[in-house]
């Protein structure tokens, strides 16, 4: 299994892949995991239909939009979270120093919350 994520994982730079629908083209597209779609984040199924229902869309100039890209790398919780699950769930020792700091500040209650601390 794991050639197939190192190709999903290898870099790009927006460029190197197709766009789902190249410009000036009428009647073809690409879709999957190695056609670009600028908004979203490679590696789920979900960016699989994505890039198709944008084939079928533009393509056939369907007035609809495809579903939003939840926006979960400028949200801290998910963020938060994601480090909670990178660490293995071992919680941060906050110096006593800082201790009071976090209490008092909403990034501290976060952290609280989301089981970093
Ligand atoms: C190990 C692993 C774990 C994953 N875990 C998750 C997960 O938990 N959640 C998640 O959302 N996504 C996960 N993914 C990603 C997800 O599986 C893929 O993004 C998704 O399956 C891609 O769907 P697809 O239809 O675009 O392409 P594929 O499912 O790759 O389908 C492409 C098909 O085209 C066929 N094909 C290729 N070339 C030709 C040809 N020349 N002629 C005819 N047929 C051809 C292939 O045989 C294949 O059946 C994971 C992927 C891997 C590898």
């Amino acid at each position: 299994m794991m050639p197939f994520i190192t190709a999903f994982f290898l870099t790009r730079n927006g460029t190197d892949r197709p766009k789902v629908v190249p410009d000036a083209v009428k009647n073809f597209a690409f879709i999957g995991q190695f056609a670009e779609s600028t908004r979203d984040c490679i590696f789920t199924t979900e960016y699989s239909v994505r890039t198709g229902m944008e084939a079928v869309y533009q393509l056939l100039k369907i007035e609809r939009g495809v579903p939003e890209v939840f926006g979960s790398i400028y949200d801290v919780r998910e963020l938060i979270k994601s480090t909670v699950f990178l660490r293995d769930r071992e919680k941060l020792t906050i110096p006593f120093f800082a201790k009071r700091w976090v209490e008092k500040t909403m990034i501290g209650r976060l952290l609280e919350e989301y089981g970093l601390i």
